[in-house]
């Protein structure tokens, strides 16, 4: 059986139809940036998440910087982020000037250890990203409670976790603004690069939106200088489609999240953890194998293609060699670098594909 890591292709079997009248529909307009569909796009993306506004920009790597950027944080200041992400959640802070700050992960959900924010607080800290990783909630009471004792800009980053829940919160809407990817394998994913910004503040929105845009809100009314990190119509359109369907498709990562944790389950192996109260939204479902080369390698004589997240601890990349890391700073970050692999996840896999995937892990555990 040949199962591949994602297969977009499925998905959009699905909806072929409705997204190619969509794409047909913005080049009939020529409404090739911003414009008519990226702010449909926005109403119904603050609409679902029950934000006062959503900012659509380039990409989620921008959005992260924009919103530093419009927090005012910049050289000599600190940001606090986990030690395990994608880089974006870091690199957002060095491209604003600001120095990047590094906390370890928990060894249960991945997410920043909160216990160890607080230590890492100096006079020069002004933000905190915590990363919903891999569709986790992070601990946000505790975030929440830490920014507030120490006067701090919470900006979630929610790349990997569209609809996840904290308490009965979209994640997104608990810090003070919010970061999104909509990169094509997200779980809300366009067909290109994309991004968007989230908050109910509203000075913040305005701030960003004309940042994104050049510095203006209307034409030649350039308030500032700003840049240029637009939502094409093609993107926007293509998200309009997919947005009512992201419960459905949801639902049925969580399904399978639960099929993978009923056949693994007696396999021994530390399988995704959802902490009370979360929705976990399964951006990637990740385990923990001690013989992590010789599981890739069978499952992939055997057609199951799986992926690594991360392979490096952000802090012990070479990009960030000058800070002088080592896996003994990140004993959680670091440690497991070399344990984790995640498994095929995404809506349209079916049980019998799970079950052979599960049979193959369990198999190849004991090699
Ligand atoms: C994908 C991702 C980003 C950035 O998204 P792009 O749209 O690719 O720039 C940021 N943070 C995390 C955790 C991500 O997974």
């Amino acid at each position: 059986m040949i199962i591949p890591f994602v297969d977009l292709k499925l998905q959009y079997e699905q909806l072929r139809l409705s997204i190619d009248n969509a794409i047909q529909s913005v080049i009939n307009e020529t409404a090739f940036i911003s414009g008519k569909y990226a702010k449909q796009f926005e109403e119904e993306f603050a609409n679902y998440l029950g934000v006062k506004h959503v900012i659509s920009c380039a990409n989620g790597t921008d959005s992260l910087e924009l919103l530093l950027q419009a927090y005012g944080i910049g050289n000599g200041d600190e940001v606090i982020v986990p030690a395990n992400s994608w880089i974006s959640t870091s690199e957002c802070i060095t491209t604003v000037g600001a120095n990047v700050v590094f906390v370890d992960s928990k060894p249960d959900t991945y997410t920043i250890d909160t216990n160890l924010i607080e230590a890492k607080i100096t006079a020069k800290t002004k933000a905190i990203i915590p990363v919903h990783l891999y569709g986790c909630p992070a601990d946000m009471d505790e975030i929440m409670v830490i920014s507030k004792k120490h006067n701090l800009i919470v900006i979630e980053d929610c790349a990997q976790a569209h609809g996840a829940k904290y308490k009965g919160k979209n994640v997104g809407t608990i810090g003070h603004a919010s970061s999104f990817s909509f990169y094509p394998g997200k779980n809300l994913g366009a067909y290109g690069d994309a991004g968007g910004m989230a908050t109910n503040d509203e000075h913040i929105a305005t701030k960003v939106r004309m940042m994104a845009n050049h510095g203006r809100l209307g034409k030649h009314d350039h308030g500032i200088e700003g840049r240029n990190s637009r939502l094409d119509g093609i993107q926007a359109a293509v998200l309009s489609v997919k947005l009512p369907h992201l419960e459905a498709w949801t639902e049925a990562r969580i399904r399978n999240a639960n099929l993978y944790n009923r056949y693994l389950v007696e396999a021994g192996l530390q399988l995704p953890f959802t902490p009370n109260g979360s929705r976990h939204v399964y951006h990637l479902y990740v385990i923990k194998v001690n013989n992590r080369e010789v599981v890739q390698q069978t499952l992939k004589s055997k057609g199951i293609e799986t992926g690594i997240h991360y392979p490096i601890a952000l802090p012990l990349l070479k990009a960030y060699s000058h800070l002088g890391y080592s896996s003994k700073d990140f004993p959680v970050a670091g440690g497991q670098m070399n344990q984790l692999l995640s498994l095929p996840m995404y809506a349209e896999l079916t049980e019998e594909q799970i079950e052979y995937i599960c049979s193959n892990v369990k198999m190849a555990i004991n090699l």
